[in-house]
């Protein structure tokens, strides 16, 4: 008897040793799977937080990422500083951060602070006799109607003196136009003395009085509306030139357009929109600010020698036009 109620006894155990057993597997196992959603707390079970965390991490960066390209190309003017984000390389580099646990943060802080934009259109030739490059040669009557649509429409329009209290200025617009075609002084000086607006003309100090470049008389007689500014002595790529051509590029011809204007001459606009590390540095030497051969809409915050251009071509409607001004294209 003694030896069955022992044996009876190892037998419980077995049992419930076994059923212990038993049942601590099946809770392992139905915790692998019921974990995530059930234990919310659970320190041991970092890796379900971890990949929930990166979930909400992808969810609000996909948010994110989706918003800057998308105000782009279509959502229309929630602020004017999508467009910009795309096209600045530091912008692009956003989606990176991606693995790093602070999206919310960022996109709080953009959301809060729509930055001011300013767009400083960008021509060259205003002519409907088209001698070189077709789309750098805008109709004048093209020009005109754009021109209508920014008075209609209430833009101010302003120049670079004014750029850095642009953000107190409603509907802020900039005017330029490269090289100095003389065209400028037949076709555009009177639609824009009809408006009253004001206009910046980018010069090269050796063009001026060439055949179909502005004469010195006429850049003198233009200088109440129009402010004259450097585009380097004879337009070369600056990156190919030495340290002491860059500086005589950039130096003379603001001195040569300074003593035919009386006006300062402090803004510059890379030929062909060429620049490097040099040039920006001498750039800096002697000018405010240095523009961009397009970009899009130049934004608070860009930096005064990055500059960005709208570019308006010929053969842009005044539907287009409205959209490049608003960041929409
Ligand atoms: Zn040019």
């Amino acid at each position: 008897m003694a030896s069955n109620s022992k044996t009876c006894i190892y037998l419980l155990i077995l049992l419930t040793a076994l059923l212990l057993l038993l049942q601590g597997c099946s809770f392992t196992g139905s915790g692998q799977e019921g974990n995530a959603p059930i234990q919310t707390t659970a320190d041991d079970n970092k890796g379900n937080i971890d990949i929930r965390e990166r979930k909400t991490d992808v969810k609000v960066r996909t948010d994110t990422a989706s918003n800057i390209p998308s105000g782009n190309t279509g959502s229309p003017g929630t602020n004017g500083t999508d467009k910009p984000k795309d096209e600045n390389p530091k912008g692009q580099t956003t989606p990176a951060p991606a693995l790093t646990p602070s999206p919310i943060p960022t996109g709080a802080a953009n959301a809060a602070k729509p930055k001011k934009t300013v767009p400083i259109l960008y021509y060259h030739s205003i002519n409907d006799n088209i001698t070189g490059i077709e789309e750098l040669f805008v109709s004048p009557s093209e020009f005109e109607k754009q021109m209508n649509f920014l008075k209609k429409n209430n833009y101010n329009i302003i120049t670079f003196d004014q750029l850095d209290k642009a953000a107190s200025i409603e509907n802020p617009v900039i005017i330029t136009l490269d090289d100095g075609y003389e065209d400028n002084y037949f076709n555009a000086y009177p639609i824009l003395k009809k408006n009253n607006f004001k206009a910046t003309i980018f010069l090269c100090s050796d063009f001026i009085d060439k055949p179909s470049i502005l004469k010195t008389t006429q850049i003198k007689e233009m200088t109440d509306l129009i402010n004259f500014q450097g585009h380097s002595i004879s337009h070369p790529d600056l990156r190919t030139l030495s340290r002491d051509e860059i500086e005589k590029e950039l130096f003379v011809s603001k001195e040569i357009i300074e003593g035919i204007t009386g006006q300062k001459v402090d803004v510059f606009a890379y030929p062909t929109g060429y620049y490097n590390n040099t040039v920006l540095e001498i750039t800096r030497k002697y000018y405010k600010y240095a523009v961009l051969n397009g970009g899009g809409l130049y934004t608070e915050g860009d930096g005064n020698y990055e500059t960005r251009r709208v570019y308006i071509p010929r053969n842009l409607d005044i539907q287009g036009f409205e959209k490049k001004i608003k960041g929409l294209k």
